[in-house]
C-alpha cells in the first residue's frame, strides 16, 4: 500500500518564564534533541517535529489552534521539561481537537549524585511538571495517553510509535468513505447500524450505490485490460494445469478479472478506500467477487462481506495503522470449530474474501461453485495462513454507542483440508475457546471481524480510547465473571458518559 501523503506529530514542551531565559533555552535545546531522537527510533513514516516551548496561556491557545487547523498534524507529544502552571494550559486544551500524547520523561537519564545542585534540580522538574499537567488533564477530563520512561528507552519508544499508530487510524477514519454496493444481507442483525452516529464519531462516510452503477464500470473494462490482469493472475498464483487448459475456468477467471478492475475502477473515481458486497445483490454481475476483494484487500482496500461497511472501514484503518509492520491484516470470521477436548481451535475463513497478506505461501487460484447466491463458480484465492499471535477486532453499534472487542488469538499450523476450497487460518484463542467464544458471545461481539498479526492488542486499545468508544479485550486474563462485571460497569458509564444526547 503507497502513501503519498506526509503527516506530522507536533512536539511541544510545556515550562514558564521565571527560570529565566538562559534555562529556557537549555529547555529549547533539549527538547530539540528529544524531538530528533524519537523521530529517529519510531517506526512509522510519520514525521515527530520539535515546535515550541510554551511558556504562556496565549502561547499555548495558538499553538493548539494551529494544530487543529494543520491537516497534516495527527496528534502532539506533550513534555514538562520544567514546571509549567497548568492554569495556563485550560484555554488550549479547552479547544484542542487533536489527540496529544503527555510523554512524562526527562532529558538526563540518571540521576548525576555527585554534580547535582538546585540549577539542575530547577531545569530538570518533570517528576513534577507532569503532575502539574496530568492534574489539568484529569481535572478537565481530557482522554489522553501517559507515557512514562526516558526518551531514549525501547519500551517508552514502542509506546509512543504504538500511540502514533492509532493516531494515523484515527486521522484515516476522520476521512475515510465506504462504497457499499447494494444493501445489508437481509435479516442480519450485527452488520446494520447507524450510519449517521458513526460519522458523527469517527468521520466515516457511508455511500450506498445500487449495484448497476457498479456493473456499467465492470461493462466498460476492455478485453485487454482482462487479458493482461488474467497474465498477471497466471504469473502470481499457482493454477493447475488441467484448470489453464479448460474453458469454463478461463471464462470464469477473465469474468472475476473483469469485476477486479471495475471495482478498482469505481473506488478510485469515487476517492473510497473501502467497499462491501452482498451476495443477494448482484444484479448484471457474473459472480460474486472473490479474487477481486481478496487483491483489493491487499491492496490496502477495506472489505466487508453481505453489506458490512464497519468491518469494511475498520479493515482499512487497521491497514494504515499496519502499514510497514511485518504481518498480514484480513475480513475474518469465525466459521466453524475444532470442540476437541485436546485442544480446542476455531477455523477462520469467509465464503471466498479472505485477505492473500496473511497467507502462507505462494496461493491457489481455484474455481468452485458457491453454495448460496445462485450465480456462476466464483474464482478465489486458496491458502493456508501464518502461524504466530495475533488479534481478532469486531466494531459493534450497540444503539447507545459503538463497542469494539478484541480477541487475542494464536494462529497454528492447519492440517491438510484438501477438500476445503477457500482460504482459511486455524487459531487457538486465549485464554482458552470456552472462555474466549463466551465472552465474546456475552459481549455480542459480531461473526465478521478484522484479523491481524501486524498491530497489537495495545495498538487497539489507544485507538479506540482515542476513538471516544468502548472496548473490551479477551486475553490470557479474561475470567467469565470478571468480563461480565466491566460490561455492566461499562453500561453505565456509557449511559451516564453521554449525557442527555
Ligand atoms: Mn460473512
Amino acid at each position: 500500500m503507497k502513501f503519498n501523503e506526509q503527516l506530522n506529530i507536533w512536539f511541544v514542551t510545556g515550562s514558564q518564564h521565571l527560570y529565566g531565559e538562559e534555562t529556557l533555552k537549555l529547555v529549547e535545546k533539549n527538547s530539540k534533541e528529544v524531538a530528533d531522537g524519537l523521530a529517529k527510533s519510531i517506526n512509522t513514516s510519520v514525521k515527530i517535529i520539535f515546535k515550541t516551548v510554551l511558556t504562556t496561556p496565549e502561547a499555548i491557545y495558538q499553538t493548539c489552534l494551529e494544530a487543529n487547523n494543520d491537516n497534516s498534524c495527527i496528534g502532539l507529544i506533550t513534555w514538562m521539561h520544567t514546571f509549567s502552571p497548568s492554569k495556563m494550559w485550560i484555554s488550549g486544551l479547552s479547544v484542542l481537537n487533536k489527540p496529544f500524547a503527555h510523554f512524562h520523561t526527562q532529558f538526563n537519564r540518571d540521576i548525576p549524585w555527585t554534580n547535582i545542585d538546585m540549577d539542575f534540580m530547577n531545569t530538570n522538574q518533570s517528576a513534577h511538571g507532569g503532575r502539574e499537567f496530568g492534574f489539568i488533564n484529569a481535572r478537565m477530563g481530557i482522554d489522553r495517553k501517559v507515557i512514562v520512561g526516558h526518551w531514549q528507552d525501547k519500551e517508552a519508544i514502542a509506546e509512543l510509535d504504538t500511540w502514533i499508530r492509532a493516531a494515523l487510524g484515527r486521522r484515516e477514519f476522520s476521512k475515510l468513505k465506504v462504497a457499499r454496493f447494494g444493501d445489508n444481507m437481509r435479516s442480519v442483525a450485527v452488520t446494520e447500524g447507524n450510519k449517521v452516529s458513526a460519522e458523527i464519531q469517527f468521520g466515516v462516510q457511508v455511500h450506498g450505490y445500487g449495484v448497476g452503477d457498479l456493473v456499467e464500470h465492470i461493462n466498460s473494462v476492455s478485453d485487454s485490460s482482462v487479458d493482461e490482469l488474467f497474465d498477471e493472475y497466471k504469473s502470481s498464483y499457482i493454477i493447475a494445469d488441467k484448470d489453464i487448459s479448460n474453458d469454463h475456468f478461463v471464462k470464469s477467471v477473465k469474468d472475476a478479472a473483469k469485476i477486479e478492475l471495475g471495482i478498482r475502477s469505481f473506488l478510485s473515481d469515487g476517492g473510497f478506500h473501502a467497499f462491501t458486497t452482498t451476495f443477494e445483490d448482484l444484479h448484471g454481475m457474473t459472480q460474486l467477487p472473490g479474487i477481486s476483494a481478496q487483491r483489493l484487500m491487499q491492496d490496502g482496500y477495506g472489505f466487508g462481506g453481505e453489506g458490512d461497511w464497519k468491518t469494511s472501514a475498520l479493515l482499512r484503518v487497521m491497514k494504515v495503522m499496519a502499514n510497514g509492520l511485518n504481518g498480514g491484516t484480513s475480513f475474518m470470521e469465525d466459521y466453524t470449530y475444532h470442540f476437541d477436548p485436546k485442544g480446542m481451535r476455531v477455523l477462520g475463513a469467509h465464503m471466498l474474501e479472505i485477505c492473500p497478506s496473511i497467507a502462507n505461501g505462494k496461493p491457489k487460484l481455484e474455481v468452485y461453485p458457491l453454495s448460496i447466491g445462485g450465480k456462476a463458480d466464483p474464482a478465489r484465492l486458496v491458502f493456508s495462513s501464518q502461524e504466530g499471535e495475533g488479534i481478532n477486532v469486531a466494531l459493534m453499534d450497540m444503539g447507545n454507542r459503538f463497542r469494539m472487542l478484541i480477541n487475542k488469538v494464536n494462529s497454528v499450523a492447519s492440517p491438510d483440508l484438501p477438500k476445503l476450497p477457500v482460504a482459511r487460518i486455524l487459531w487457538d484463542p486465549y485464554p482458552n475457546l470456552k472462555v474466549a467464544a463466551g465472552t465474546w458471545i456475552l459481549g455480542g461481539g459480531a461473526h465478521h471481524t478484522v484479523f491481524t498479526q501486524a498491530l497489537t492488542v495495545d495498538h487497539m486499545v489507544d485507538f479506540a480510547e482515542m476513538m471516544g468508544i468502548e472496548c473490551v479485550v479477551i486475553d490470557e486474563n479474561t475470567t467469565i465473571p470478571e468480563f461480565k462485571k466491566e460490561l455492566k460497569l461499562n453500561e453505565v458509564y456509557y449511559h451516564i458518559a453521554k449525557g442527555i444526547r
